[in-house]
């Protein structure tokens, strides 16, 4: 049995930079990044938008060569899956039957997509999107697809729909709720983004409940609605969101609630075990009570956190979070978190196509969301790090200069 040492459970964004982090912090024994993927750890965001239309190749996805792993003396367990954590011996149990001793654990095991249950769900030609492989499989069937329905009008859907009827596909969204990403972005964004979708010929099925998939020959055919609708399909792909990966957590007596509870140093209740990334509920300056984000940027720094503090240095989690989404020539950024926001202020012209949200709550700045404008997003981080006060004359009048702000 080799020495116990640090093992991080999960080998994309978090479990990744935990490793890294560790060995920056000066950590000297060894580190083990287990995960059940058979890939190098790769790069997720280009699977939903450039890779399906041809133009990212699975070569240039994985985050680190070879190389690093080595010279950094962290050893990458490809293609295992840790079973079991048994917190008494400090171990944790692969599927093979053998197991890994730890001193410190981190656990980086991320979301799943969440399942549509309904008959024909498993039928072939109907697909979820959040691994390499689950992409490879979509781009697969692409070529032969034509008419392509897509569930579930979030940022995944979206994304997809954009790729897809890039390529010339017919492309439906279909949504359980009376609007777009309902769960991320206020009405009026939304709106905005939903005509673009109209306007490239995307169409939109809302307050849509699906009864199942009928098929021909054991293979989608169609989506068919609670109401009796019936939308052609040859492909088929299932964006309902995602739920966290906090069993192996939750089977070893830790503390999960819509993830696995951490604090702001990303330990659990348990002082060699750490979490992050988007399975881990956790506190964060900028959001009110717990919150669990799906975004590359908090697997990455609480990721850094994590590893950082299981090497025996000392970190806290408090970045205001931030994101992207791209959808044709729309880069949608975000930072900050708006929950609790009982103003908007817009800064530029929707009309033009390149805008921002500024989301307030009395005077607080809560978050910016920008289309089309990463100089006010770049400085919305800035803004929100410095907790700088901006007035609504300020934020509206494209000829006042928000830097001044944080000069302030
Ligand atoms: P993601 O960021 O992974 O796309 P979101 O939670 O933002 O996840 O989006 C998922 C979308 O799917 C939401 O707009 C939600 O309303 C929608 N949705 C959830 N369940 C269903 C369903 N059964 N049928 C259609 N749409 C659904």
């Amino acid at each position: 049995m080799s020495a116990a040492g640090i093992v991080i459970v999960g080998g994309s964004y978090a479990g990744l930079n935990a490793a890294a982090a560790a060995r920056a912090a000066g950590f000297t024994g060894p580190i083990t990044l287990v995960g059940d993927e058979p890939h190098l750890p790769y790069q997720r965001p280009p699977l939903s938008k450039d890779f399906l239309k041809g133009r990212v190749e699975s070569s240039q996805l994985p985050l680190r060569a070879p190389k690093f792993f080595d010279d950094s003396a962290i050893e990458l367990r490809r293609g295992h899956e840790v079973v079991a954590i048994d917190r008494h011996k400090q171990e944790v149990v692969l599927a093979a039957g053998d197991s890994l001793p730890y001193a410190k654990l981190v656990l980086a095991t991320g979301c799943r997509p969440r399942k549509l249950s309904v008959p024909g769900s498993d039928a072939a030609g109907i697909h979820c999107l959040r691994t390499l492989d689950d992409a490879q499989a979509i781009a697969r069937e692409c070529a032969a697809a034509s008419r392509v329905a897509i569930v579930g009008g979030g940022f995944i859907g979206l994304e997809i729909a954009a790729a897809l009827r890039t390529m010339g596909k017919e492309v439906v969204v279909v949504e359980a709720q009376s609007r777009l990403l309902a769960r991320a972005l206020p009405p009026e964004l939304a709106a905005y983004i939903a005509r673009r979708h109209e306007r490239e010929g995307v169409r939109l099925v809302f307050d849509a409940q699906v009864a199942s998939f009928p098929t021909r020959g054991g293979r989608v055919d169609a989506v068919l609605l609670a109401d009796g609708t019936e939308i052609a399909a040859d492909l088929v792909i299932v964006g309902i969101g995602v739920v966290p990966n906090q069993e192996l957590a939750q089977a070893a007596g830790l503390r999960c609630d819509n993830g696995i509870v951490v604090d702001e140093r990303a330990a659990t209740q348990d002082q060699n075990i750490y979490a992050a990334g988007d399975c881990t509920s956790h506190p964060n300056p900028f959001a009110p009570g717990m919150t669990r984000l799906e975004c590359v940027q908090n697997a990455i720094d609480q990721g850094r956190v994590a590893g950082t503090n299981a090497a025996g240095a000392s970190a806290t989690y408090a970045v205001a979070p931030w994101f992207w989404s791209d959808q044709y020539d729309l880069k949608l950024q975000g930072v900050g978190i708006s929950t609790g926001y009982d103003r908007i202020v817009r800064r530029g012209d929707m009309e033009q196509g390149a805008f921002s949200f500024f989301y307030f709550r009395g005077e607080r700045l809560l978050a910016v969301e920008s289309i089309n404008k990463p100089g006010d997003h770049m400085l919305g981080r800035k803004l929100l790090a410095a907790g700088a006060k901006l007035s609504q004359r300020e934020v509206e009048d494209t000829g006042y200069d928000l830097k001044q702000a944080l000069a302030q």
